[in-house]
């Protein structure tokens, strides 16, 4: 068989095996050391009850005659659908219709399958650093030759995120030339930071003119506590013509080992066939998904529909407030130990400058041979990310405060 050669364009491995190799090497030649880990996004609180509760009563309708349920509908159950519609978008004063609405079994999913829909020669746009699904499901699907020496592939145009830009790149200048499609993420993994209105009207005026498609990554709008802040891109006007949306329950309802997401195409935005043509991507979307996807399970769409019960409501907010209590002990804690942080004040991360200058990966090294803590090197985000580096919030309040007293004993006022 000939295989795919685009894939020998990828770096060896995605950036957590990496990570978990050094643990693992750590943890083995350190079998006493207790090793906490702020590195891999994943949530650290159980289900909420109310969605325990109606998983469970899905399971026992499932195990009766009149209850069981085989194929659902591939878009989603009508009443996970209608729930986000709701909302998520109708009581926010947004119009998205029920069959705008994909149900999936995730974002890291929808995200890297999402490309399917752009053609072969289609010009990305990423941010840079990234969250690398974005541009690596680009690179196996052939949209770029090798990358070069400095790390970026030359297929694609990289929007950098720095301090001077506060992590949220404004729309290229003209000169780049045409992009098809940018990826944006907000809050975004993995600055913490987040897009304000003006940034994301910048953004939706920039697409329409230029008939670019926007993919909104919002897998983290439920961290956003400040009212004025967009969650959804189409609080902006005119982005049901050029933006398609994801939204995830692992951040929000602790979904990461359940998996529930979905995928918002307004039927206004359209790409252009090869005569000229337009075509609601809606329709090229619905295709794909029912011809790839056989709808997620039934229980886990009672539990993600529960999500949005009162009940449920409460129990995931309280686990997100209880997440930024911690992300502000970090922001706090670092920031008095003499980091300079940004992001974590409406996202589970915070994005560190790495002291005296350090590569991301020495500083990785050095963080957990001296603190046996473990964080992402911002490197394995883009070549931007480097000097950079990520903490998560997602962990028990206990471990975040053991973290931050070994960092503020190794480099808190008085060390290096
Ligand atoms: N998008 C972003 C920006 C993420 O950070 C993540 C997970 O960390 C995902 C998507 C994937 O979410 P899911 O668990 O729904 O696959």
């Amino acid at each position: 068989m000939r295989i795919n050669e685009h894939f020998a364009k990828l770096p060896g491995s995605y950036l957590f095996p990496e990570i978990g190799r050094r643990v693992r090497a750590y943890a083995a030649a350190h079998p006493d050391a207790r090793v906490i880990r702020l590195g891999i996004g994943d949530v650290t609180e159980p289900l909420a009850p109310a969605i325990v509760e109606a998983m469970h009563a899905a399971v026992d309708e499932m195990g009766t005659r009149e209850g069981f349920h085989g194929y659902g509908p591939e878009q989603g159950y009508d009443f996970l659908v209608e729930a986000i519609r709701a909302n998520d978008y109708a009581a926010r004063g947004i119009d998205i219709a029920a069959d705008e609405i994909f149900v999936s079994d995730g974002s890291k999913c929808d995200s890297g399958n999402v490309q399917e829909m752009f053609a072969a020669a289609a010009r990305v746009a990423v941010t840079d650093p990234v969250y690398p699904v974005y541009v690596d499901s680009n690179v196996m699907a052939g949209r770029t030759p090798a990358a070069g020496p400095d790390g970026r592939y030359p297929g694609f145009v990289y929007l950098v995120g720095d301090e001077s830009n506060g992590f949220q790149p404004a729309p290229p200048p003209d000169s780049v030339g045409p992009v098809d499609v940018v990826y944006l993420c907000s809050p975004n993994n993995p600055t913490g930071t987040v897009a304000t209105r003006a940034q994301l009207e910048a953004w939706v005026a920039w697409a329409r003119a230029h008939d670019t498609v926007i993919l909104f990554d919002a897998a983290y709008e439920s961290y956003i506590s400040d009212p004025s802040l967009p969650r959804s891109i189409y609080e902006i006007p005119g982005a049901r013509s050029c933006a398609i949306e994801l939204r995830s329950f692992s951040k929000r309802a602790g979904f990461t080992g359940v998996r529930c997401a979905f995928m918002v195409v307004p039927k206004d935005v359209t790409g252009v066939d090869p005569s000229g043509e337009r075509v609601p991507l809606h329709k090229l979307w619905a295709r794909r998904h029912t011809t790839k996807f056989n709808g997620a399970s039934y229980v886990v769409q009672r539990g993600a529909a529960a999500a949005y019960s009162p009940a449920g409501l409460a129990q995931t907010n309280a686990q997100i407030a209880f997440y930024m209590e911690n992300a502000k002990l970090l922001h706090a804690g670092l920031t008095a130990s003499g980091f300079t942080v940004f992001g974590g004040v409406h996202a589970p991360y915070l994005w560190l400058r790495t002291p005296g200058g350090a590569t991301s990966w020495d500083f990785f090294d050095r963080l957990l041979g001296e603190c046996q803590v473990v964080g992402t090197p911002g490197a394995g985000f883009g070549p931007a990310g480097e000097g950079y580096f990520r903490l998560s919030a997602f962990n028990s309040r206990a471990n975040i405060e053991e973290a931050l007293a070994r960092i503020q004993r190794q480099f808190g006022p008085g060390r290096a």
